[in-house]
């Protein structure tokens, strides 16, 4: 019976260990399973926290429901009836520009406007702004499916003002990342693929648009009395109903809390998996599910060549504040689900979700919560140089100059992620070609998780998914 060590119970280690308990049975086989985490609870980057009556998300508050594996990991695992759908009777973001909030043009998707009117009435942009985003429709395609930065993509197929003000704060901001070195290929490969085959990417969107399936999910189908979908989903009790119930579906026995890796150790067969506590462990196939400076450190004893090639992959640190107000005391309106701040504006905060407006069940009725986001793509150093109270000080004066909102926090917490994020840079998917060739000698490694191919939820499980299947199969 093979054995498996997965390193990290995040949502990558954790996905792999149901996908490798469930497929085995499906598969006619046995394997024995064991999931290391250094941590005293599973879920990495999933950290949901309640507090009294609040629900507080410390990481993702949510997932995307397009990327199907996590629905149907959800739904393996018997949860259907707790997904939650966001409020889209609210929806709308809005965008921080020259001391105002602006709706993002209504037709703009991510970056690319696929409707006239409401972008040549938008006053985020100004007129030579519009036309240089309509002159999209006349810019010659690339000829080559080369990654060039994202600030150059976007510049070249639709102008500055596009870049600043919408596809920065928008689609950078999602990887906490900045644009002057962030690889589209890596990130966005559907807007490379939209202008090599359509030339122009408002023509491509609108295609895509017209001929997007009905039905996007695969998978088991939903139970009856499930919930609809929207295009961000949630859990009502928080994200780690997921994690929580891969938890206990792979069960104690596969599952060890306190177990830092230090090192693995190559054997004429398998693998030997020392822990920081000095306990050794043999293993046929080892999955690292740990963020790729972790894993360079367990395999730079034997192989610093690939612990170079792991360390090449850069992060960013970032910040989540969750702050809790008395619904009377807020007296400025709250369109949408929340802002963002271009960089542009040099603002010391990126965004902020009303996280009791977007989702239920977050915060009683008469309270309203917001989650600010800070770090990533700019002013990272606030993450490491502010401590809690001076945090939530400037993210409050922040909130009083893009909202006007000067009402008093009756509740905050600060959520720290230092090198939380990794940065796909132009040359992420050459250096991870780089990286499976490296790795096909040492078919029994396997690496997954945020630092490769995809960092959502829903890439992680994809990854992991992948993985299982390949050693279900070997
Ligand atoms: C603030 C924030 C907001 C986000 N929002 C969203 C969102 O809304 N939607 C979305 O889809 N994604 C979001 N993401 C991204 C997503 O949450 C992560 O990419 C994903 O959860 C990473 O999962 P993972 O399993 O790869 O890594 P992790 O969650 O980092 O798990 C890795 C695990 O490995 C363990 N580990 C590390 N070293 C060792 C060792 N030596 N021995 C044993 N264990 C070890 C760690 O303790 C950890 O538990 C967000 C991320 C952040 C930081």
């Amino acid at each position: 019976m093979p054995k498996i060590i997965i390193i990290g119970g995040g949502i990558a280690g954790l996905a792999a260990a149901v996908h490798l308990k469930a497929g085995a049975k499906a598969h006619g086989k046995t394997v024995e399973v064991l999931v290391l985490e250094k941590n005293t609870r599973t879920g990495g980057k999933i950290l949901t926290e309640r507090v009294n009556d609040l629900l507080l998300e410390g990481g993702p508050d949510s997932f995307l429901p397009e990327k199907v594996w996590t629905v149907n990991l959800a739904r393996h695992l018997g949860l259907d009836k707790e997904l939650l759908p966001s409020n889209d009777e609210f929806k709308g973001t809005f965008i921080y520009s020259q001391n105002e909030l602006h709706p993002l043009p209504e037709g703009v998707m991510l970056m690319v406007p696929t409707m006239f009117m409401p972008l040549a009435k938008s006053k985020l942009i100004t007129w030579p702004g519009k036309l240089r985003m309509g002159m999209e429709l006349f810019v010659p395609r690339r000829k080559t499916r080369e990654d060039e930065s994202l600030a150059s993509f976007v510049t070249r197929r639709l102008g500055r003002e596009c870049l600043e003000k919408i596809a920065e704060p928008l689609v950078a901001g999602i990887h906490t990342s900045n644009p002057d070195n962030m690889s589209v290929l890596s990130t966005f490969p559907r807007f490379v693929d939209m202008e090599l085959k359509s030339r122009s990417l408002v023509l491509g969107m609108i295609a895509a648009m017209k001929n997007r399936p009905l039905a996007t999910l695969s998978g088991p189908p939903p139970k009856p009395g499930a919930p609809r979908m929207t295009y961000f989903m949630s859990f009502k009790n928080g994200m780690d109903t997921l994690s929580r119930a891969c938890t206990e579906f792979i069960g104690p026995h596969s599952l060890r809390l306190n177990a830092a890796v230090k090192a693995l150790e190559p054997k004429s067969s398998g693998y030997l998996v020392h822990l920081n506590d000095g306990a050794r462990l043999e293993a046929d196939h080892v999955m690292i599910a740990a963020p790729a400076y972790d894993a360079a450190e367990m395999i730079k004893g034997f192989d610093s060549n690939l612990a170079g090639q792991l360390n090449r992959i850069e992060w960013s640190s970032s910040a989540t504040v969750s702050i809790l107000f008395r619904r009377e005391d807020v007296t400025v309106p709250l369109r949408g689900f929340g802002f963002i701040v271009p960089r542009v504006e040099g603002r010391r905060i990126n965004a902020a979700t009303y996280s009791s407006i977007k989702w239920s069940h977050r915060s009683p009725d008469d309270s309203v919560m917001i989650r600010v986001f800070v770090g990533g793509g700019h002013h990272e150093e606030l993450v490491h140089d502010l401590d809690d109270p001076a945090m939530i000080k400037m993210v409050l004066e922040e909130l009083d100059v893009v909202l006007g909102l000067k009402a008093e926090a009756k509740f905050a917490k600060v959520y720290r992620w230092f090198r939380g994020m990794p940065k796909y840079t132009v040359g992420h998917l050459d250096r991870m070609t780089v990286l499976d060739r490296t790795l096909a000698s040492y078919p029994d490694i396997h690496l997954i998780g945020c630092s490769y191919k995809g960092i959502g939820i829903g890439d992680c499980v994809h990854q992991a998914q992948v993985a299982s299947e390949r050693i279900l199969q070997g």
